[in-house]
């Protein structure tokens, strides 16, 4: 049996809800449909919006041949065997749309091999992303392609979705349970639609406890701006602090297989180098730099281990954290005095100071100021 947020991914435009910036009337992408002149494009936006569902109905409405690969899992190799049949349905003068989710997974040189079929026209690529495009997808690649961003559905539009499940697997579920369920879903249909089946299956006459029972048994919602994401990082953060290297770890691992963007937590290691670490060991900064150009490169699943050489180096590195304090220290005193003079003999300019001018560095009123401890 399909699961319920594949049961009913929309066939059709009419179906297909919300979305309106980019399939308004004048839309640019309603047009190529039209025209059946499809460039090729990315999806960026967040999980669960229908950035596959437009997909497979762009292929319908064109009758196109529809492929789809997942760049978390697959490589050149997969699209080696897709662009075979790419080249076959080229000859009976049939188009090939080829969807590659998370593409952003993909390194630069995954990404290139793409570029000489997209040139050509073999091959219409719909790339997915839910991170910035302009960060994430290489430039020879983005260069070939339309950004359409795509936004959080609305509460209203999630409510629509429910309904129509409500209405097709004649569910019994009162008004605050939906209620609860579309503000939780924050936006993302599929966690709406997984949450429903999920308690549609436990309780004949759905209640606001039974969806928020369900939220919390399935932990099937990890919320990248939720409090499951800001826990973990935090956890990690403070293991690292306090040299507990195998709770650092732990923590990695969960967050990583909850899916969370290895990038996020690389940018954190970059920060924490020079906050916690500084220079007790000046070379953690370009450690947490490499990790995350490392991951920025390989993407998914490799990366991880690039991670786990920075958490665990982070861990048991010597830390200092008197560099955070002196810049908190002098923000205090440049908030308190607002802009003091700069000593003149500092200014850009000759001077000519006389005895009794003042020559410390500082602003005189803040001349025996110590920031650094
Ligand atoms: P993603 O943006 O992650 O590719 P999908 O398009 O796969 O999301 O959406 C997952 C499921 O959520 C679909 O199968 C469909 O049931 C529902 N869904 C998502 N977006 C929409 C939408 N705009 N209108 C109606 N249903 C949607």
């Amino acid at each position: 049996m399909k699961p319920l947020a594949e049961e009913l991914r929309p066939k059709n435009l009419k179906e297909f809800i919300g979305q309106e910036k980019i399939l308004g009337k004048d839309s640019l992408l309603k047009k190529a449909i039209e025209e059946d002149g499809i460039p090729s494009m990315i999806f960026y936006g967040p999980p669960g919006t229908g950035k596959t569902t437009l997909a497979k109905i762009v292929a319908n409405i064109t009758k196109s041949h529809f492929e789809e690969l997942s760049a978390v899992t697959s490589g050149i190799k997969d699209l080696k065997l897709i662009v075979e049949r790419a080249q076959l349905n080229k000859r009976l003068n049939e188009k090939t749309i080829l969807f590659i989710d998370e593409i952003h997974r993909w390194n630069k040189k995954q990404q290139d091999v793409l570029l000489p079929y997209i040139e050509s026209g073999l091959i219409i690529l719909i790339g997915a992303t839910t991170e910035n495009p302009s960060f994430e997808v290489n430039a020879a690649l983005l260069s070939r392609v339309r950004v359409f961003t795509f936004e959080k559905l609305e509460e209203k539009e999630i409510e629509k979705i429910i309904k129509r499940a409500i209405k097709e697997k004649n569910i019994q579920i009162d008004k605050k349970a939906i209620k609860f369920l579309k503000e939780m879903s924050n936006g993302d249909a599929r966690v709406a639609l997984n949450i429903l089946e999920y308690v549609s299956s436990l309780s004949k006459n759905i209640e606001e406890k039974d969806v928020k029972e369900a939220f919390q048994k399935q932990n099937l919602y990890y919320d990248k701006h939720g409090n499951e994401h800001h826990d973990l990082i935090s956890a990690l953060i403070k293991s690292m602090r306090a040299g507990e290297e195998n709770a650092a770890i732990y923590y990695l691992v969960r967050m990583l297989e909850a899916g969370e963007d290895p990038l996020f937590i690389a940018r954190r290691l970059v920060v924490f180098a020079s906050e916690d670490i500084g220079l007790q060991n000046s070379l953690a900064l370009s450690q947490a730099i490499d990790v995350f150009h490392a991951c920025h490169y390989i993407g998914m699943p490799e990366c991880r281990l690039n991670l786990i050489q920075g958490v665990v180096y982070m861990a048991k590195s010597k830390k200092s954290r008197k560099l955070y304090d002196a810049y908190n220290n002098a923000l205090k005193d440049v908030e308190k005095y607002g802009n003091l003079k700069v000593p003149l003999h500092l200014k850009n300019v000759k001077t000519f100071l006389n005895k009794e001018d003042y020559a410390g560095f500082l602003p005189e009123k803040i001349k025996n100021k110590k920031y650094l401890s």
